[in-house]
Parts: structure tokens; C-alpha cells; sequence
């Protein structure tokens, strides 16, 4: 996926020294940059039954939403703490850069139900992890988590255990 590569942007020590912010903008300006990084997000799930993509604040808002639209499913927030207005289920984690927790609202998601996890990128996995685990506290069956990118130096996918992982764009060491 060299080509969709080309499109991110390194920004070097933001928002703190020494991260370098991989800033997907500069894919999303791009119509087919975009639909092409949806359609491909999309491509190993098309024949599958999935009946919700979570897609997490913020960045994976934007590309869980075109994806759970692309592929006719439901669409269901993981927010940060304190932004949904029902009644939620919080996980805690640790962030690349800091510490943090995500939220799900109670009644999103139904046992049984297959959940796709989405979002823009991949660092430690603690993100994801949390994520997965509220889909999976209220029932439901994570079948896969899809990322635009993977920083894959940081080991994320550890912790993802037993969760299939659809990624387009490596970077293996910055
Ligand atoms: P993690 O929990 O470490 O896997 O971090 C993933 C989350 O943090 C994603 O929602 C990303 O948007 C964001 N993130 C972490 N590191 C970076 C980075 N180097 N560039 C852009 N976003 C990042």
C-alpha cells in the first residue's frame, strides 16, 4: 500500500517531543486517497456478517463511519470519557503518550451481536484493547479490528490477542 502511504503526513514531535504524529488530513483532503483507504479498509469483511462497526474518537469516527456505511452495518461510538450522554461502560488504558479511557453507551451494543473495531491508527494497542474489551463486557464477538495504519515498532497487536487485525500501512520503525 506504498501509494496510501504517500498521503499521511509525519508531523515530528507532536503533540510532545519525540512522537511523531502520523496525520491522516492530508489522506482524508484527497477524494480518492480516501474512498480508495475506505474500500480497502472494507475489503476483507465484505462477506462477512457483522452487524456494527465501533469506531473510535476521534479519527475513527471518520473512517468507521464510511466503512460501517460501505459495508451496510450499524454504527456505534467508543467516545472519551464524559461525552456520551446515556448510560455508559468505561475501560481504562494506556495511551502512547499519556493515560486515558473510552466509553461505550450500554444499549449499543446487544449480545450476540459481531463488531468490527475500527480506527485510524495502531500504536500501543491499548486503545483498541479497551475498546474490544466493552464490546465483549456487554456480549457482543469482536471478528476484527481495521486500521489505516500500524506503528508495528511499538508491538500494539499484543494486545489484541485472538483478534484478527486488517492494517494498510506499516511504519515498521519511526
Ligand atoms: P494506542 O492506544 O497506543 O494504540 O494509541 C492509538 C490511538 O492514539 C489512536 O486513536 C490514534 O489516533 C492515537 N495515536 C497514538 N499514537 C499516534 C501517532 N503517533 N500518530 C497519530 N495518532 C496516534
Amino acid at each position: 500500500m506504498a501509494e496510501l502511504k504517500s498521503f499521511i503526513r509525519n508531523v515530528p514531535d507532536f503533540p510532545r517531543k519525540g512522537i511523531g504524529f502520523k496525520d491522516i488530513t492530508t489522506l482524508l483532503k484527497n477524494a480518492n486517497a480516501f474512498r480508495r483507504a475506505v474500500d480497502e479498509l472494507c475489503k476483507p469483511y465484505r462477506e462477512k456478517k457483522i452487524d456494527a462497526v465501533v469506531g473510535i474518537e476521534s479519527r475513527g469516527f471518520i473512517l468507521g463511519a464510511a466503512a460501517a456505511y460501505a459495508l451496510g452495518t450499524a454504527f456505534v461510538p467508543a467516545r472519551k470519557p464524559g461525552k456520551l450522554p446515556a448510560e455508559t461502560l468505561k475501560e481504562e488504558y494506556a495511551l502512547e503518550y499519556g493515560v486515558d479511557a473510552v466509553e461505550i453507551h450500554r444499549d449499543g451494543i446487544q449480545k450476540g451481536m459481531q463488531i468490527l473495531v475500527v480506527d485510524d491508527l495502531l500504536a500501543t494497542g491499548g486503545t483498541a484493547a479497551a475498546a474490544a474489551k466493552l464490546v465483549k463486557k456487554l456480549g457482543g464477538t469482536v471478528i476484527g479490528a481495521a486500521f489505516l495504519i500500524e506503528l508495528s515498532f511499538l508491538g500494539g497487536r499484543k494486545k489484541l490477542k485472538n483478534v484478527p487485525i486488517h492494517v494498510l500501512i506499516d511504519f515498521p520503525n519511526e
